[in-house]
């Protein structure tokens, strides 16, 4: 039996970290898979968003080349006078983003600008061209030109120049053919022809950067996992296309959402179970705790049961034998026997109206009384203890008093278990002062002893059930531990209130207050 709080106190302590474990370790799991589910559902939006930035970035690589090919295909080196002449005349609907074409002779070191058919005026193609022959060439690095399609995107002074060119041989000599694309138009008309397709906007947002982070084309975008940049490959390669998914964005919103819900949640299961836990854990130390003194209680009760009676018996044989040999001492044995019948009485009563009290069945009988009256019958039946232990009871009553309505019985066990406590634990002082007497809109009736007092920590705690103060078990005085119990009980009933403090000099005063004008009883609270 004594195995079994060590085995439920064990399993708690296991139980319990095993339980916090638990959800920690749940709540970990839970947050993993969504995370790996996140991973997956991000991973395949890069995917696709790197592919459709792919796509996007092809697109204008080959408009470009397109057109490339189509200047390609329409000119003819030989005719040196007429240059360029057959692209003109389509220049502007197959290849709008072309300005010019030149011919510049690779044949001798001193390369120079042959041949020029442009769109351009004068003047800028005389820049151009200047620009061309002193920095383009030799950023070409171009040895001997083969014919490959190659492009040069590089800035000059602050400009950005697209460049396509091959090689020609043409009678013996090699040159180079140039074509010079028009990089604001590109970004004017062709950008948007490209990329702002509203369809298109609708599943992606797409903006065009340079070398120096500088947004060329479309709105700024979020950076970060979700916005992919890929650079052209071929033509406008100094620059990068990026690409955000719609979808994406809304992802990431989710994502960030549905984390703080899940957090949110998770803390607040943690906080639920660890608040379970506690309220449990109290309960369970209040419940071992009420166990432990009802346990004393019932060794307490049937201690005292047995003391009264044993001296029954006792002073009972002693005059059935015929020992007591004087009148006196006759009276005197008899004396004991009623006081100690009338002490077992009331305990009884104590533990059959505490037993009431715990049921919530305890009921009064209300009549109207003089309170003087029935603590004044309370005192009487104390007076034979009292006076063996030779101490004095004094009653005094206040004159003029209001009667009240009260339990009468309930009134005197109150009453007789605060005189018997008196006696238990003051059994120094010589007497003991019972008065009545009105305070406010009360009758109260206070006890006071001259005995050790008690601590002001217990003060309040001594009224709770089956709970002893520290001196009273420290001297081994018996006692149940309900007497002060039902005191209160019995007060509230009648709209007062139970108490103690410090006695003038020493002791202390018991009170037990009644409400005057009362008549119905108010439901007391059961302790
Ligand atoms: P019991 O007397 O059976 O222990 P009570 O409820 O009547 O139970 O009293 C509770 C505790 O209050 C006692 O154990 C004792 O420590 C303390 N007490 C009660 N009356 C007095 C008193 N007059 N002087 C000192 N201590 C007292």
């Amino acid at each position: 039996m004594a195995d079994r709080p060590r085995r439920e106190r064990l399993l708690t302590f296991l139980l319990l970290p095993a339980i916090i474990v638990g959800v920690f370790v749940l709540a970990g799991v839970m947050f993993r898979s969504s995370f790996q589910l996140e991973k997956l559902r991000e991973q395949s939006v890069v995917e696709a968003t790197l592919l459709l930035a792919n796509e996007k970035a092809d697109r204008l690589d080959k408009r470009i080349i397109e057109q490339d090919n189509t200047v390609r295909s329409v000119l003819d080196v030989s005719e040196r006078e007429d240059f360029g002449s057959k692209w003109l005349e389509s220049a502007a609907i197959q290849t709008p983003t072309v300005r010019a074409v030149l011919l510049v002779d690779y044949t001798l070191p001193e390369r120079d600008v042959v041949a020029v058919a442009s769109r351009a005026p004068g003047l800028e193609n005389e820049r151009f061209r200047r620009l061309l022959v002193h920095s383009m060439l030799n950023d070409m690095k171009v040895g001997a030109p083969d014919d490959e399609l190659r492009h040069l995107h590089r800035s000059y002074r602050g400009q950005s120049y697209l460049i396509s060119h091959w090689g020609v041989e043409h009678d013996g000599r090699r040159y180079l053919v140039v074509v010079w694309h028009d990089v604001p138009r590109i970004v004017h008309d062709l950008f948007p022809q490209l990329y702002a397709d509203a369809q298109d906007a609708q599943q992606s947002r797409v903006n065009v950067v340079d070398g120096e982070g500088r947004i060329v084309f479309g709105p700024p975008l979020r950076s970060g996992g979700l916005t992919l940049g890929r650079q052209f490959e071929t033509t406008l390669y100094k620059w990068t296309l990026n690409v955000t998914m719609t979808s994406a964005e809304e992802l990431a919103a989710a994502v960030a959402r549905r984390r703080v819900l899940e957090m949110t949640l998770v803390g607040l299961s943690g906080i639920v179970v660890i608040a379970g836990i506690i309220v449990i854990l109290l309960a369970a130390a209040r419940e071992s705790k009420l166990s432990n003194l009802k346990s004393d209680f019932v060794a307490n009760v049937s201690h005292e049961l047995k003391t009264p009676l044993s001296l029954v018996r006792m002073f009972g044989e002693l005059l059935q034998s015929g020992r007591a040999d004087t009148e006196e001492k006759r009276r005197q044995y008899l004396q004991i026997i009623v006081s100690e019948s009338e002490r077992l009485a009331a305990l009884i009563e104590n533990v059959l109206d505490f037993a009431k009290v715990e049921r919530g069945q305890a009921a009064y009988e209300f009549s109207e009384h003089d309170l003087g009256d029935v603590v004044a019958r309370a005192v009487e039946a104390c007076r034979v203890r009292a006076e063996r232990e030779a101490v004095t009871l004094e009653l005094e009553v206040a004159k003029g008093l209001p009667s009240v309505w009260l339990d009468e019985r309930a009134i005197e066990i109150a009453v007789i278990n605060l005189v018997d406590n008196a006696l238990k634990y003051a059994p120094d002082g010589k007497r003991i002062t019972i008065s009545v007497q009105r305070q406010g809109g009360d009758l109260e009736v206070r006890v006071a002893d001259q005995g050790a007092g008690i601590a002001p920590e217990d003060r309040k705690r001594i009224f709770d059930r089956f709970v002893r103060g520290k001196d009273a078990t420290g001297k081994q005085v018996r006692g149940s531990g309900i007497g002060l119990a039902l005191v209160k009980h019995i007060a509230e009933a009648h709209g007062g209130n139970a108490w103690v403090r410090d006695g003038s000099p020493r002791g202390s005063v018991f009170v037990l207050s009644v409400e005057i004008g009362r008549k119905q009883p108010r439901k007391a609270r059961a302790n």
